[in-house]
């Protein structure tokens, strides 16, 4: 069965907000020439909101963070960037009051589809955001290979930004790795060294109880759930050190997990047939994360913003 861990659970909710309005999610269109398909331009973000311990507000994390990598995205790829920060948790908000159900969590994926424009003169970019409901329970240990396939090098394809083109050798990497049995892959850099997973960071702990994660520069994006762990370990006492992993550092680790906004922070029990504990620093982290996300613990630099009350919700 697929791992739901690190893979966003879809359905075909009743809405799509467009540009601010509120559209029947089967009624969202592109046109076939749009260069969001010609040449695969588009950036976008996830974001992840939670209800609270009491579940009466629901609150996104730090989604201040997500709309400024979504600028940085279509800032390189030469898309302008039409709506304020308000305006995006407006409407984050107008889909959430649609969608959210009491017991389930709610995934927001935004995208900048490039819809006019040819080769960078005239481009505009649609504004579409979906959103999907997410399990509230405790995710299984994944299990992993090492994929054939490599993160692309910067040079190449702009890895911090967050743009679809990226996905196509993740998505064969994916492929590659359920083949084999593997819940996801482990992407290398261009280097051989250990870049991320399909669509999450890659934590290791050691023996000796260090944290580490690989930096941007390895390969990876920038992912706005390793700053919260850096923040989240920093209130636990210790530090998450970010500098390269190579691929024999990974595999003879004391621990592994895999972090996202949709993976929050899995642990990995197995890649290639090396096992990992699952009882040890990862495991106390994800725990201290999750307290964060339902409101239990505040962390400055990581806010957890209220986007809409269980009383203002229809039924
Ligand atoms: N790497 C990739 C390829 C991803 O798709 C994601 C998910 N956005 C991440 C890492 C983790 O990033 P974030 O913590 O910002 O969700």
């Amino acid at each position: 069965m697929a791992h739901t861990a690190s893979l966003s659970q879809l359905q075909s909710p009743p809405w799509a907000l467009v540009d601010g309005e509120l559209v029947p999610y089967d009624d969202v269109r592109i046109h076939i020439s749009a260069e969001a398909l010609t040449r695969a331009l588009s950036v976008f973000e996830g974001l992840k909101g939670y209800w609270n311990t009491a579940g009466d507000v629901f609150a996104v994390r730090t989604p201040r963070q997500h709309y400024d990598r979504l600028r940085r995205s279509a800032g390189l790829l030469h898309i302008p960037v039409g709506f304020s920060y308000d305006e995006f948790l407006a409407g984050l908000a107008t889909l959430g009051e649609k969608l959210l159900v009491p017991d389930k969590d709610l995934w927001f994926r935004p995208t900048m589809y490039v819809t006019e424009g040819h080769w960078g003169e005239g481009t505009s970019a649609t504004l579409v955001v979906t959103a999907f409901t997410q399990r509230t329970d405790d995710p299984d240990p994944m299990r992993l290979g090492v994929s054939t396939w490599r993160r692309a090098a910067d040079v190449a394809l702009p890895t911090r930004v967050k743009c679809s083109a990226n996905y196509v050798g993740a998505r064969l990497a994916r492929i590659e790795a359920k083949r084999l049995g593997y819940d996801d892959a482990v992407l290398l850099n261009d280097a051989g060294r250990v870049a991320e997973v399909t669509g999450a960071c890659i934590l290791i702990a050691d023996n000796k109880g260090r944290v580490i994660s690989p930096p941007a520069s390895e390969g990876c994006l920038d992912s706005i759930t390793v700053q919260v762990l850096e923040e989240v370990c920093e209130d636990l006492g210790f530090t998450l050190e970010r500098r390269p992993i190579e691929r024999t550092e990974l595999l003879t680790a004391t621990e592994c997990g895999v972090a996202g906004t949709i993976s929050e922070l899995t642990l990995v029990e197995e890649i290639d047939g090396y096992t990992f504990r699952q009882d040890g620093r990862l495991a106390l982290i994800r725990q201290r994360y999750l307290e964060v996300m339902r409101g239990k613990a505040t962390l400055p630099g990581s806010p957890v913003v209220p986007l809409l009350e269980r009383s203002s919700l229809p039924g």
